[in-house]
Formats: structure tokens, C-alpha cells, sequence
């Protein structure tokens, strides 16, 4: 019975979805039938900024359904026990490159003896790739991204800070609702999507900010529901591969 009401509860939740990414996609839309309408009748120069704006325009079209693409599907994930420092190392080259081109930096505080955890490498990827990103776009040149590792007795947790705009506290309520963005090219799916992505890994997403100084998003794995699961949750005889 749990199930299936929770199989409900996703359902009309991407039903309303659905109802709201149409308008999102609306949106992008229009802005580009405007501008390829514009480039027509404009100069070279100017068709080259409007060429521009189409272009981005369709990369957050894409990204919007790719976002929403990875929130309804309710698939179960493969789940192996890994490495959290070793997945963050492997990613460390793309978050600099990332960093160095807007001219800021990362810096790397992974616990030794982290222990391993449960994980769907490709959602833990995803998770950190969406909240570094949205902590480089809050921070200016010169900004530093800290990405840090740590644990307690069945936790382990994921730090990443910024020093960055900071979130006014009552923003910090909305800020995993769907669509939520303060950016022109946002989707405002990000950090929707890495709070299922956290729920799915027994984990939770908590967020500290000081406006005007930086923000931190701590996620933290209880490892121990893990391993109490592994059986039932992962390893079960129905539908547990990935498709
Ligand atoms: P998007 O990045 O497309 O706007 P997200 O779901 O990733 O969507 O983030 C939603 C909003 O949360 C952002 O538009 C921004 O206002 C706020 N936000 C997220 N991370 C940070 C951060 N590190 N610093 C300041 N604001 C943030
Ligand atoms: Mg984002």
C-alpha cells in the first residue's frame, strides 16, 4: 500500500509538471521565433548577438526537458557501494576547468578514511556537478569553491561553499521547489533534481547563508540505512536494474 500511494503522489506530481513545463518551454520559445524573425531584416553585426540568444535560448530549452527527464523517471537505480572522494577526484578536472574560466578556483578538503557508501555513481555526479555549478555562478572572479568531505557515525557529508551573493533566508525555503530560478537562463530544476537525487541515497540537503558573504549546501548520506537496505532496496529480485 505505501507504495503505491507513493507511485500516486509521483504521479500527479508529474502531471503538474508536465502542466508547468509547458509553459517553461513557452517561454524559450518565443524568444527564439522573435529573434529568428529579427534576423532577417538586421545587420551582420546584430545577427551575429541574435544568432547568439537562439542558440542559448535552445540549450536551456534542452536543458529543461533533459532536467525534467531525469525528475519523473521512476526507475529504480543501480546502486554500488563506492568512493564519495574518489568520485569527487574524478570530477575535480571539470569543475576547475569550470572555475578557471570565470576566472575563480576550487579547493579540495577530502577526509581521509572516508568511509565508502551506497551509490548511483551517475545521480552523485549529477548532484555535484548542479551545486558547484550553482555556486560558481553566485560567486564573482577570484571567488574560491571549497568542496569538502566528512563523517560522523553513519553519515557521510558532502560540503559545498561558496563565497558567493548568499541566499536571503526566506529564499532558502523555495529554492528546491520546481522552476524556482533568479537567473535569466535558469531552469530552476537543478536543485529539485538533487533533492530526489538525495532522497533516493537516504540523504538530505541542508543549506547555510549569509547574504553577502557565501553559502553552504551540506548534504548528508546516512550510510547506515544503507547498508540496513542493501538487500530489500538494491539487490531486490523485481525491477531493480536500470534500464
Ligand atoms: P537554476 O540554477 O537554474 O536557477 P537551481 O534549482 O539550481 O536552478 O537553483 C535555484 C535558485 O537557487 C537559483 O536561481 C538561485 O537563486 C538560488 N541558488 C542556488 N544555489 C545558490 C548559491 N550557491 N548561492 C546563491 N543562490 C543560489
Ligand atoms: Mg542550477
Amino acid at each position: 500500500l505505501r507504495n503505491e500511494v507513493g507511485r500516486m503522489e509521483r504521479l500527479s506530481l508529474v502531471g503538474q509538471m508536465a502542466a508547468s513545463i509547458t509553459h517553461e518551454i513557452r517561454n524559450p520559445m518565443a524568444v527564439i521565433r522573435g529573434f529568428v524573425q529579427l534576423i532577417r531584416e538586421r545587420s551582420p553585426a546584430d545577427q551575429q548577438q541574435y544568432f547568439r540568444i537562439v542558440m542559448e535560448e535552445l540549450d536551456r530549452t534542452n536543458s529543461i526537458i533533459n532536467d525534467f527527464l531525469s525528475l519523473a523517471q521512476n526507475r529504480a537505480l543501480t546502486m554500488e557501494l563506492g568512493s564519495l572522494n574518489e568520485l569527487i577526484l574524478q570530477m575535480a578536472p571539470l569543475l576547475e576547468a569550470d572555475a578557471n574560466m570565470r576566472g575563480q578556483s576550487v579547493v579540495l578538503t577530502l577526509q581521509e578514511q572516508l568511509p565508502p557508501m551506497m551509490m548511483n555513481e551517475k545521480e552523485i555526479k549529477q548532484l555535484l556537478l548542479n551545486i558547484a555549478r550553482n555556486g560558481m555562478e553566485a560567486m564573482g572572479d577570484a571567488g574560491i569553491l571549497h568542496i569538502e568531505t566528512r563523517s560522523k557515525p553513519g553519515i557521510v557529508e558532502l560540503l559545498i561553499r561558496d563565497e558567493g551573493i548568499g541566499i536571503p533566508q526566506e529564499k532558502i525555503k523555495q529554492l528546491f521547489d520546481p522552476f524556482f530560478t533568479t537567473k535569466q537562463r535558469g531552469t530552476g530544476l537543478g536543485l529539485s533534481l538533487c533533492l530526489s537525487i538525495a532522497e533516493r541515497h537516504s540523504g538530505q540537503i541542508d543549506v547555510e547563508s549569509s547574504p553577502g558573504a557565501g553559502t553552504t549546501f551540506i548534504v548528508a548520506f546516512n550510510i547506515s540505512r544503507h547498508k540496513g537496505e542493501a538487500g530489500r532496496a538494491y539487490y531486490g529480485t523485481s525491477g531493480m536494474q536500470e534500464q
